[in-house]
């Protein structure tokens, strides 16, 4: 059971489920030859892939492609289910910015074959995350800089305004399938400019000024 770090005012908040969304900026959607949908596309990844700034993402020995994908990140501070969209942001406590890392080579089988893709998304170390920045102090999480710099080069950039869908629709489209709890975290979706992660990287994530997450990239240690 880890814990969530806080950018000020400590708390103690369990991080529960990952529920990401996929696809949720059209350029993204372009890079990656595909489309966007209707409804937001879903997947899980397990709270076991979650480091913080400091850490380290393993390169797998079942893989040869990570891919970075730079996200904000929602926290869940009330429980609910079936929440309306006009509810939905008294269900968040606050928001951090991410890297949903993927085994792309895995993630490319997976899709040729109408697999899930809990295998690329669900390895350990596979979900950086900041320290969370109580909502009280953000003013519009739909208006924040988001900007991955590898080895200090500008990788993603782009701005949370460009996402196809609110949080409230997220947050309410999300909560009529499963019960948000607090201590979820909701990641949603990652702009343009993904690609190849290299052994001795080291990220740095921004989202505004509010927050920052730096991590670096070894191979996974033979077990
Ligand atoms: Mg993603």
């Amino acid at each position: 059971m880890t814990q969530y770090q806080f950018v000020k005012q400590p708390m103690d908040v369990t991080i529960g489920k990952l529920i990401c969304l996929a696809r949720t900026y059209t350029e993204h959607a372009r890079e990656m030859q595909t489309v966007v949908t209707e409804d937001p596309l879903l997947f899980l990844k397990p709270a076991s892939s979650v480091i913080f700034t400091g850490g380290t993402i393993l390169i797998p020995s079942q893989s040869r492609c990570l891919h970075h994908e730079v996200e904000l990140g929602v926290v869940i501070g009330k429980k609910g289910r079936h929440i309306p969209e006009a509810q939905a942001m008294d269900h968040v406590l606050g928001y951090l910015v991410a890297l949903d890392i993927t085994a792309r080579d895995i993630q490319s089988t997976a899709k040729k074959n109408g697999w899930p893709w809990t295998i690329a998304k669900g390895f350990d170390t596979f979900a950086p995350i900041s320290a969370v920045v109580r909502k009280e102090q953000v003013a519009d999480p739909q208006d924040l800089d988001l900007e991955l710099r590898i080895n200090q080069m500008i990788k993603q950039k782009a701005n949370t305004s460009q996402m196809i869908y609110s949080l409230e629709r997220i947050i309410s489209f999300i909560s009529a399938i499963m019960t948000l709890e607090r201590g979820d975290l909701i990641l949603t979706g990652t702009p343009e400019g993904v690609g190849e992660l290299k052994e001795g990287d080291l990220l740095e994530a921004r989202l505004g000024s509010l927050c920052t997450l730096i991590v670096d990239v070894q191979k996974e240690p033979a077990p």
